[in-house]
């Protein structure tokens, strides 16, 4: 079936290029905008990164975007927004919330966006919307109740919808994977009825997703998201999917080692004013063109893991033998805190017996290369 529709739509599509989705994930948390508020509001920011989606859009006609946000207490869909109408009419009709915020913003002007291409219009229209909805319906007491952001949670909507997209994708287009490796035609041809999402993604014609984080938060609110998190990093490494990571202010952990595992472009603006230009330069380019490319990456990445016990950031711990687990301390009795096996921590936390040794050196010696050799061992004193 899928070999058939290959065939079928191997004239059509081998000019084309195949189209790339473009899952951006854009940290919301009110506090770190607030922060930022002196170099980039928050509306500055989100305009930028709609003219950067624009372009996005504009590189072929057949690419997709989707825009996740993060926020403090939830993370949320800005686009596509599947529950609300497409059309312009229900909107103006709600209230008057509408044409004021209009007037406030002078984005969204009513005349400008007549002759605006459409798919751009759509973007915009639900991204500047659904956000205004996701800022209104943040009490203040969801902002008094925690300084972090729902990371983890929007790159698992992100991950899904680019699962999502790329197994239709892969039915309306067909095995996009026979068109260059036959190799990869068959071992794609033997897992056919199972694993059709992940053939749809990890080939190389297939259609191009990628992730584009823009942070704003610090590592210290995300430690607790650590272990769904490496989930999520682990699932995009395996399925090909990097994870961009343009970070706005201060530095987190997690998100240089998602970059670093996935190939992904890590960078730390230093000028957050700037950041318009540093999409378009840095993060505009899909995986086909970054093959030509020098992009920035990283080089000293933070690799400190989290504990499973209290999520604590540490350098260095204790990892269960049975299922990798890690802790910052020993658990208590010695079984893991997650699968449960009794490890044997044998004589941890004993005091190291110190033998005294039988004789000092002596002071007058010639520097010779016995002057270097291990004084005679002492047997060590068993149990
Ligand atoms: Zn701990
Ligand atoms: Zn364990």
């Amino acid at each position: 079936m899928n070999a058939v529709d290959a065939t079928e739509h191997h004239g059509t599509s081998a000019n084309d290029p195949a189209p790339s989705l473009l899952a951006v994930i854009i940290d919301t948390n009110p506090h770190a905008w607030a922060l930022l508020e002196k170099s980039l509001p928050l509306s500055k920011g989100i305009a930028n990164i709609l003219v950067f989606i624009n372009a996005h859009l504009a590189c072929n006609y057949a690419n997709e975007v989707a825009v996740v946000a993060s926020h403090s207490q939830k993370a949320t869909w800005l686009y596509p927004h599947e529950n609300q109408p497409q059309q312009r009419q229900p909107r103006t009709d709600q209230d008057g919330d509408i044409s004021m915020n209009n007037n406030n913003n002078n984005i969204v002007g009513e005349s400008a966006q007549v002759n605006k291409y459409r798919p751009f219009r759509i973007v915009e229209e639900q991204v500047t919307r659904n956000l205004r909805e996701l800022m209104d319906s943040t009490t203040s007491a969801d902002v008094q109740a925690t300084t972090a952001t729902m990371m983890a949670g929007a790159l698992t909507l992100a991950l899904s919808h680019i699962n999502r997209r790329s197994i239709a994708w892969a039915e309306v287009h067909g095995a996009d994977t026979s068109v260059t490796d036959a190799t990869q035609t068959t071992s794609s041809g033997r897992s056919g009825g199972s694993g059709s999402g992940g053939r749809a993604v990890t080939g190389s014609e297939g259609l191009q997703s990628r992730v584009l984080i823009i942070s704003v938060s610090g590592s210290a609110d995300s430690a607790h998201q650590y272990i769904p998190m490496m989930n999520g990093i682990f699932a995009c490494q395996r399925l090909h999917i990097p994870i961009d990571v343009c970070k706005l202010s201060g530095d987190a952990v997690f998100l240089q080692q998602a970059s670093d595992a996935t190939r992904g472009v890590y960078m730390s603006l230093s000028e957050p004013r700037g950041l318009l230009q540093y999409l378009m330069m840095a993060f505009l380019p899909d995986q086909r063109s970054r093959r030509h490319l020098v992009l920035p990456s990283r080089v000293d990445v933070d690799f400190r893991a989290a504990c499973f016990c209290h999520r604590r950031v540490v350098d260095i711990g204790f990892v269960c033998s049975i299922c990798l687990s890690i802790f910052c301390e020993p658990p208590e009795n010695g079984n893991c805190l997650t699968c449960g096996t009794h490890l044997e921590m044998s004589e941890y936390g004993a005091k190291p017996a110190v033998v005294a040794r039988k004789k000092k050196k002596k002071k007058a010696r010639a520097n010779g290369p016995s002057g270097t050799a291990t004084p005679t061992p002492t047997s060590t004193p068993g149990p």
